[in-house]
């Protein structure tokens, strides 16, 4: 089992939703990514907080063993705090703020120890930050990256650079069509795997995910039906905490490493969706992961045609 280094954001969320609401909740891309790796594989994560993070949120990531060493404290600063709204469709959001505050200054720095980890996986994060990590790295056997709406607004030229030097790139379908100008999600993925990535995978919120090859070939997992989806906050990052954990506990890459990845992906997706923040990622074991992704089995269960 290989461990898997991300580096994202670290974060204080207030969340809107038909559901209901949460303020200052645990967010941010690494820890909802942790959440779900952790409970397949081993995680370290390098990000930063201020002096006003409340230690004891983060206390389930270190009981599962995720290592926090390249986790800053600024203790004179303060969290970087996201907002968001949901629309009545659970899939549509306003972002109500972004306060970068520590994340302004942030310089990530990869401990020594880390720079050879053989899975990276680079979390939302603006992309000179994934850049610079890198740049930092002796070579990691798999570039997982993954991005978002605001970076494609205003950083496409250093996200195109990210994009030359990742192995799998996890976009939704919005994303991808920002990016290459594709509304159709399988010319979008062969449109992003021409700028670099080997394989691509473009998320569809309630209509599963589609992944294609490095040799063309291409798998498709559904969503899990959920008659109430709580907090769509952080389900793609969960979704790539399935994956990449998959891919660390398989230490394979192979198409059906990749398409058990896929299917982690979307049972860890499916969990963080059901509670507001990490709650209902906190609260799932290994057990009901693993049931979960039994169920993901049965979900697709396509007999024989009649001959
Ligand atoms: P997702 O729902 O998968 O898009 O991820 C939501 C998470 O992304 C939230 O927990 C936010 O804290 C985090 N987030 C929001 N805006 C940014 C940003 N500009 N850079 C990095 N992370 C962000």
């Amino acid at each position: 089992m290989s461990r898997i280094l991300v580096v994202g954001s670290t974060a204080l969320d207030s969340v809107e939703t038909p559901s209901g609401k949460a303020d200052n909740a645990l967010g941010g891309s690494a820890f909802y990514f942790s959440a779900a790796a952790s409970l397949l594989s081993p995680v370290s994560l390098v990000g930063v907080i201020g002096g006003d993070f409340p230690d004891e949120e983060i206390q389930f990531l270190r009981e599962r063993g995720v290592d926090m060493a390249g986790l800053e404290v600024v203790a004179d600063g303060k969290t970087f705090r996201w907002g968001g709204r949901y629309h009545e469709n659970m899939n549509d959001r306003d972002t109500l703020f972004t306060e970068l505050n520590v994340f302004e200054q942030f310089k990530p720095v990869i401990p020594a120890e880390q720079q050879d980890s053989e899975l990276l996986f680079l979390a939302n994060i603006q992309p000179d930050l994934q850049l610079s990590v890198l740049d930092q790295m002796s070579g990691p056997r798999l570039v997982i990256t993954d991005t978002m709406n605001l970076w494609i607004d205003i950083a496409l030229e250093g996200l195109k650079k990210v994009i030359a030097r990742t192995d799998i790139l996890i976009v939704n379908d919005e994303e991808s069509r920002m990016i290459t100008g594709e509304g159709n999600s399988l010319r979008g993925a062969r449109a992003l795997q021409a700028m670099g990535p080997k394989v691509v995978i473009v998320k569809k919120g309630e209509h599963g995910a589609l992944m294609v090859g490095g040799e063309g070939e291409l798998f498709s997992v559904p969503a899990y039906p959920l008659e109430q989806v709580v907090d769509p906050t952080g389900a793609g990052d969960s979704f790539a905490g399935g994956f990449v954990g998959s891919l660390a506990r398989d230490g394979a890459q192979d198409w059906t490493a990749l398409r058990r990845a896929m299917t982690w992906g979307s049972a860890m997706a499916s969990y963080c969706v059901q509670g507001f923040s990490v709650r209902a990622l906190r609260d799932l074991d290994q057990q009901k992961a693993l049931a979960r992704y039994e169920d993901f089995r049965r979900l697709a269960g396509i007999p024989e045609p009649r001959r």
